[in-house]
């Protein structure tokens, strides 16, 4: 792939580039500019370029941009999902899952009246008020490997129609596919250096964007650590920040759940993407007399997920996306087992035949004490932590011991057990029944170190606008 710097499919400036390994196979896919700090500011200057013309568009001509591109994503799906298999690692239908979400997104956003939302107030003898709703500016968006197509879209849709321009700054394990989208948004008529990919590294291109004072705002989803570099580096410029963080999601399945529905949902809340979402089920809570039952149910659910290359259509797991999170999540399940935390009761290896690939098996292990590390640490990878609770006060106590607040669910059929979860559950999103879906309409986001700020729904918009007062005397 090329960079897109100002409408121009560009080398880095050093004329560097960096390889994109197969997760599945460790085969070259393809490669990317190894960009640095002055690939970012020539985009700046692009960016800054376009920002007049692109901000003081119609929103609706904006927006139609951006649907053009959505029709084009679709009908495009199978090629993108797998070039998305090919660098992320995630099953072809996974895959095609997340292209859509990206094109559902752009749908979503392109027919919000983004510069609709001001208002007016009359002052009397005062005079007359105009609140208009105006773009930041510059605005980036880094995005982490495990869904970058479906985040990239949470960012530009509402940053796009709102009038920014935006740099986008993809992982490095995963960049081409983020790449090929912004190809497809340029062709849909997107003027030059109103969107911006720039690859490379965290330390210099991400940097770099947290930092540059001419970018406005700087929406960040990745690890917690990097979100902390992130907002280090912003605040001098006391820059807008979005954080979206890591997660060690709850799931509490009550004694009174449908234990079938609750096992599905517990099988695609873990091992969905090969366990890489920041809101799969990290920690599982179940209510002790229904334990045994739960716990064989699933095992032979998991039992059936087969593993392997996402590009062979039967596979329903494919591997983890690089080395290091496969390294950190084999030395989580090793600490465990050291440690006498639980009993492995399904995988807890990399599966035999696969050395090139960063494969790892689907992961069960019980009775998992509640100071495990497999409860404290994010666990990023296809491994689910069990442990049982005699009721709902231990369930809630359980499920709030921890650092994390992005997703929780909790499965059952009282009414009473619902008011009381949902209230709670401290989280930023609560599933009653099911986990894992977030659609685009809705606000997501987490609270204490899952990140700040919100994404997604229509007050997305608000965190890329500002409100401007304009004071009339007639
Ligand atoms: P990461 O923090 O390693 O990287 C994320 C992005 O930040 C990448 O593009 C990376 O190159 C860049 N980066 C690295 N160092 C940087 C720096 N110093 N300054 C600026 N940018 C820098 O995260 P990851 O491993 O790609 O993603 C996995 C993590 O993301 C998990 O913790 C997961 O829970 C979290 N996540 C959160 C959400 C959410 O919405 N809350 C969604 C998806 C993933």
């Amino acid at each position: 792939m090329k960079n897109l710097i100002n409408g121009e499919w560009c080398d880095s400036l050093s004329g560097k580039v960096f390889a994109v390994h197969n997760p599945a196979t460790g085969d070259v896919v393809g490669e990317a500019p190894l960009c640095g700090e002055e690939d970012v500011r020539a985009a700046v200057e692009a960016a800054e370029e376009a920002f007049v013309d692109w901000a003081s568009r119609n929103p609706g001509d904006r927006g139609k941009i951006l649907f053009f591109a959505a029709e084009e994503v679709r009908r495009r799906n199978t090629e993108l999902g797998s070039l998305l298999t090919a660098e992320q690692g995630k099953p072809i239908r996974e895959a095609i899952d997340e292209i859509n979400g990206f094109a559902k997104t752009l749908e979503y956003y392109h027919a919000l009246p983004a510069g609709e939302q001001g208002g007016y107030q009359d002052l009397g003898g005062y005079g007359h008020a105009i609140i208009k709703r105006q773009p930041l500016g510059i605005c980036g968006a880094i995005i982490p490997w495990n869904m970058p197509a479906l985040i990239m879209g949470w960012k530009i849709g509402p940053a796009l129609v709102a009038g920014n321009t935006v740099i986008v700054k993809p992982a490095r394990t995963a960049p081409l596919t983020c790449g090929r989208l912004a190809e497809i948004l340029a062709g849909a008529g997107l003027p030059p250096g109103v969107l911006s990919v720039v690859t490379g590294p965290g330390e210099t291109v991400g940097r770099e964007i947290a930092r540059n004072p001419a970018i406005r705002k700087v929406s960040f989803t990745g690890e917690g650590e990097t979100g902390r570099v992130v907002a280090q580096d912003a605040a001098p410029a006391l820059k807008q920040l979005t954080l979206e963080l890591g997660g060690s999601d709850p799931m509490i399945v009550c004694d009174d759940a449908d234990i079938g529905m609750a096992v599905e949902g517990a099988v695609r809340g873990r091992f969905y993407n090969c366990g890489q979402t920041c809101t799969a089920v990290k920690r599982l809570y179940v209510f002790e007399s229904i334990a045994d039952e739960f716990i064989r149910r699933l095992a032979a659910r998991v039992e059936a997920i087969v593993v392997g290359n996402g590009m062979d259509p039967g596979v329903s797991m494919g591997p983890l996306n690089n080395r290091q999170g496969l390294d950190r999540l084999m030395h989580q399940v090793d600490t465990a087992r050291e440690r006498d935390e639980g009993e492995i009761i399904m995988g807890g290896k990399a599966p035999a035949g696969y050395e090139r690939g960063f494969f790892f098996l689907p992961t069960v292990i019980t009775g998992v004490p509640h100071d495990s590390v497999l409860f404290s640490e994010e666990v990023f990878g296809p491994a689910l932590p069990i442990a049982t609770v005699k009721n709902l006060d231990e369930a809630l106590k359980r499920a709030n011991n921890s650092r994390y607040g992005l997703g929780a669910s909790v499965w059952t059929r009282s009414a009473d057990v619902i008011a009381r979860a949902t209230r709670e559950l401290d989280a930023g999103i609560v599933w009653v029944n099911q986990h894992l879906r977030i659609p685009p309409d809705v606000p997501f986001g987490g609270v204490k170190e899952s990140g700040t700020g919100r994404e997604n729904g229509i007050r997305a918009l608000d965190a890329y606008t500002e409100e401007k007062t304009i004071l009339i005397q007639v």
